[in-house]
């Protein structure tokens, strides 16, 4: 079959952080291509009428391209803006917000704050999580999936990940492989080794690692925990989870504490949390109390205020928030972090705080107390109909929608205006080097 190469140049960055390529009437996307970039682009496949495509050679280089401090950034498909220098990035993502709150909110002449990015963006994230299996020469490895595919490839350092994931990683596949503790098939179901997930502390010297298995107490567990431990004493905490399933999914349901306590403890903005191997907290703890704190800045709760933290997870921003307010009620629709938020609540000997476990719409809905403020940070697909629609009934008087999807919360703003004010934009950049990109937006009921 021959290649089809067709040549362009990058006129803009898609919201998935891919190059976009102009030739005529094709618009073909791509990695690994900036604005301003020419490119022969050989096209890969086409879907839902959009066609994406591979650099094959690149003119006239953008003056923001720089070395990237990863061997595999091409081929992993984790980050996409590794190649970037770090203000351009930011600059992209100031304006992925701005575009999306233009296009679909329709909220033209606003101002957007500059996104706020960190000072050092390499290595912040806190959960490392590698599957292991064989390459086809069955060497043991470890590393990310290439993208659309269940190929690893083998990534000895990630340039994201906290620096004291990497050696611990190298060393539990040479144990492994000394031990004979085979890792697991995917295409068969034989083996034990499925995955490694690493949790670290940013304000203590904490680490866990968890090692995802087929089966519980797998042969030489005892042998394994010594000889990594007696590796690395900075390890806190190993737990073996057992997955069984022939699944996507990295972590199953059983566990077994092998050493230490089975969790650790992170700090954010003055308040402990315990973390457990499947616990939700934010993987960036730099830029978490960054967010927090931008976004509380913004309310200036008073002692007399009622404030509802939506879609609150292990309840972080309501425990935070909590210390000013009257009250602060929370909702959360996973079980189990609504758990977590509990236990944080006590562990923080905070009494001011009330948690609800259930649909964030349906839950205010039904709530006929005063709320003077609503805080809320939905998934990825934004919130619905049924909560803003309440909030707009209830006439809350302010808004801080956190937002982590530039596209879902311009709908929803879209939808807000009619009875709010945005009065403050601000980007937060959570997780450099890849599209990704939080939003802080503080509204205000219209007079
Ligand atoms: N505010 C938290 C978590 C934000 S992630 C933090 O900053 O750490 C979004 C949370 O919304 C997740 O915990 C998810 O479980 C929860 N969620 C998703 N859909 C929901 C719904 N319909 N009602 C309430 N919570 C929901």
């Amino acid at each position: 079959m021959t290649k089809t190469i067709i040549k362009g140049k990058c006129v803009d960055i898609s919201s998935e952080g891919k190059g976009v390529i102009k030739n005529g009437r094709d618009i073909i996307f791509s990695d690994g291509i900036f604005v301003g970039e020419e490119a022969d682009i050989e096209i890969l496949y086409q879907r839902a009428g959009v066609l994406y495509g591979k650099v094959k050679k690149l003119y006239n280089l953008s003056k923001d391209r720089i070395q990237p401090k990863c061997k595999v950034c091409t081929i992993c498909g984790g980050c996409q803006y590794l190649q970037l220098d770090y203000k351009a990035q930011l600059d992209i993502k100031t304006k992925r917000v701005k575009d999306a709150l233009n296009r679909i909110a329709h909220l033209k002449d606003i101002e957007i704050n500059k996104c706020i990015g960190m000072d050092y963006p390499y290595n912040y994230r806190n959960k490392i999580q590698m599957p292991f299996g064989k390459d086809k020469k069955g060497n043991v490895v470890y590393g990310f999936y290439k993208e659309n595919s269940h190929e690893i490839i083998p990534t000895k350092e990630c340039a994201i990940e906290d620096k004291r994931a990497a050696s611990i990683l190298w060393d539990i596949k040479e144990l492994i492989k000394k031990m004979g503790i085979p890792t697991y098939n995917e295409d068969n179901g034989r083996g034990i080794l499925r995955y490694v997930l690493i949790r670290t502390s940013y304000h203590y010297n904490e680490l866990m690692v968890v090692l995802v298995t087929s089966m519980l107490n797998f042969p030489g567990q005892r042998n394994f925990v010594d000889a990594l431990i007696k590796l690395h004493p900075e390890i806190t905490s190993i737990v073996e989870n057992v997955n069984s399933r022939h699944t996507n999914v990295i972590l199953g349901n059983k566990e077994k504490i092998l050493y230490g306590p089975g969790f650790i403890k992170d700090d954010i903005l003055g308040l402990t949390f315990e973390i457990s191997p499947s616990s939700f907290f934010q993987v960036n703890p730099e830029q978490v109390e960054v967010l927090y704190k931008t976004a509380l800045d913004l309310i200036d709760i008073k002692k007399n205020q009622i404030v509802l933290d939506a879609y609150s997870g292990v309840g972080t921003i309501g425990l935070i928030a909590s210390k000013n307010a009257k009250k602060v009620i929370s909702v959360e629709i996973v079980k189990d972090a609504h758990k977590n938020a509990i236990e944080n609540a006590k562990r923080n000997n905070i009494n001011n705080i009330e948690f609800h476990c259930g649909d964030a719409g349906e839950f205010i809905n039904s709530y006929d107390g005063d709320l003077d403020i609503v805080v809320m940070d939905p998934p990825r697909k934004g919130s619905d109909e049924k909560f803003l629609s309440t909030l707009i009934n209830k006439k809350v008087p302010q808004i801080i929608y956190i937002s982590c999807d530039p596209e879902t919360l311009a709908r929803d703003l879209e939808y807000l205006k009619q009875s709010y004010d945005v009065t403050y934009i601000q980007p937060v950049d959570m997780f450099p080097m890849t599209a990704h990109v939080e939003t802080i937006v503080s509204l205000r009921i219209k007079e």
